[in-house]
């Protein structure tokens, strides 16, 4: 294996100070397939340390005001945005988007979502009630759970990872956190910004390595009582299985198996333009990604002519060129899984209309040892097809005709997943009528990925349990207790 002259070895942070690990994994750069950065391969030792002091620390900044909190992250908020650049260029280097992709979506918004839990924090209100018979006042106070556990997947690693740490500190918990061992460098720069921001020792620590060893030994953990997780839904399985064994409060962000479901009376060219982008962006490894296109039967040829045009004109190349509009797979294994994928769409009678691999020709001497694969369009589909089931989480999508509104609702719930969808219409009346039948948390109208933070996130059926946002990250961090008063 080809190796860059100067390896990153990357530290834990526990209790405010780096602590260097004895033993690591190899973490490969997409883009050339070479080992670059070395994580440590931290088990129960690290999470035992990291979950003392998170719990040292947690009374002292339990009792902080929301205000002095929101003040701290608000500070990281701008940190963050002072690094944006250097934050930007190491996400596409460990995880293989384009440098614009983190550029414009990956770093702002983790910058953000500081910004907004500072804020957010500040304004959450209880409830009190006096509507009983026996004259007495109710009402509920909240306070932080304690430690908790955060666990995060590959593919929007920073982004990802403050969507967890800011709600969960800005109510007074303190956190243990373990990022992607595939994409641990963003999280490992945020630790450096913690100490700049004020952030006290312990209240976030960060333990990297594998998820079979630190991320189990933090779900096993007696002392963390609370989980969020978002990754795939078979390790939320064994997430679940384990943490029954303490009742851990779990909050699971899990994988989709996305429709578009497109109506004859759509906006062509919009949809064309903004179905491409919910296909393919972030080589489509982003869990809200469309991966089953539904067109209604009259303008089937048409959509199909437009979108593979636009699909082969949505580039592969270089992440760190601005002409791409795609990178790598995040990895070997991962390109072929989802090549396999596309196979199993070919056995069950699907035509390939382009993305049969990139032409190594067209990518620099240094990427030929990269994980590319070019957008790819498949029709012909069954539904009963694995292709058309089960999450392919890479720039693969299937597209199918229908006829009228019933079928397109009916396949589009027929997936074990239900976390998004996105539907194309101009018919008010329909697409309130579609969207309210559709299984999925977020169901998005003639647009994609635009998040509202105030509300809830999170998917039904085999795509999560629990919701994330403004409300439902209060509640999930914190514990609720009713107080009752006669007088
Ligand atoms: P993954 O489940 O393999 O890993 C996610 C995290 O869990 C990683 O940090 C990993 O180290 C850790 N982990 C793995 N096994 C573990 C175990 N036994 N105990 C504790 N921790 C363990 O997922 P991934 O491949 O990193 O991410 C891709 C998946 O994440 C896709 O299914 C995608 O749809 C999903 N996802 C969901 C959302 C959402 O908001 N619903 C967002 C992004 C990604």
């Amino acid at each position: 294996m080809a190796r860059n002259c100067v390896l990153l070895v990357l530290e834990n942070y526990i209790n405010g100070e780096f602590v260097a690990s004895e033993t690591h994994v190899d973490s490969f750069e997409p883009s050339t397939g070479n080992v670059y950065c070395r994580v440590p391969d931290s088990g129960e030792a690290e999470v035992n340390a990291a979950v003392e002091a998170a719990k040292r620390a947690f009374p002292a900044w339990a009792a902080r005001s929301p205000q002095e909190r929101g003040r701290i992250l608000t500070r990281l908020a701008e940190l963050i945005e002072s690094r944006l650049e250097e934050l930007a260029i190491a996400e596409s280097h460990d995880q293989g988007k384009t440098v614009e992709h983190a550029r414009t979506v990956d770093i702002p918004r983790a910058a953000y979502n500081f910004r907004f839990f500072a804020s957010a924090v500040q304004h959450y209100t209880t409830e009190c009630t006096q509507a009983d018979h026996v004259g007495c006042m109710h009402y509920t106070v909240r306070s932080p759970v304690g430690v908790v556990g955060l666990i995060s997947p590959w593919n929007l690693p920073l982004y990802l990872l403050t969507w967890k740490i800011a709600p969960a500190i800005a109510l007074g918990n303190t956190v243990v956190a373990k990022p992607s061992e595939l994409t641990s460098v963003t999280a490992w720069m945020l630790c450096m910004l913690l100490r700049e921001a004020g952030v006290p020792p312990g209240v976030v620590n960060v333990v990297l390595g594998t998820g079979q060893k630190a991320g189990a030994a933090l779900v096993g953990h007696p002392d963390v009582p609370a989980i969020s997780f978002t990754g795939s839904t078979a390790t939320a399985c064994d997430i679940t299985v384990r943490s029954a064994l303490h009742c851990k409060r779990l909050s699971l962000e899990l994988g989709g198996k996305n429709p578009a479901v497109i109506f004859a009376d759509a906006d062509l060219d919009a949809c064309v333009a903004t179905t491409v982008r919910s296909s393919f962006a972030n080589q489509g490894e982003i869990c809200l990604c469309t991966s089953r296109i539904y067109v209604q039967r009259p303008i089937f040829k048409e959509f199909l002519e437009k979108f593979v045009k636009a699909a082969r004109a949505w580039k592969v190349g270089p992440p760190d060129d601005f002409t791409s509009n795609m990178g790598p797979l995040i990895s070997k294994e991962h390109l072929a899984k989802v090549r396999g994928y596309v196979e199993l769409a070919e056995r069950d009678g699907g035509q390939v209309l382009c993305g049969e691999g990139v032409d190594p020709l067209l990518l620099p001497p240094r990427c030929q040892g990269g994980y590319f694969l070019a957008p790819t369009v498949i029709t012909g589909v069954p539904d009963d097809s694995p292709a058309m089931q089960e999450e392919i989480f890479g720039p693969v999508v299937c597209v199918s005709p229908f006829e009228d509104e019933d079928e397109a609702v009916t396949r589009s719930n027929g997936v074990r997943y239900g976390l998004a969808a996105v539907v194309w219409s101009r018919d008010v009346a329909r697409v309130h009528r579609v969207a309210k039948r559709l299984q999925a948390g977020i169901v998005w109208t003639n647009c994609w990925l635009i998040r509202e933070l105030n509300l809830p996130f999170g998917g039904m059926k085999a795509s999560g349990i629990g919701r994330e946002g403004a409300k439902d990250s209060f509640e999930f961090f914190t514990d609720v207790k009713t107080i009752t008063i006669k007088h």
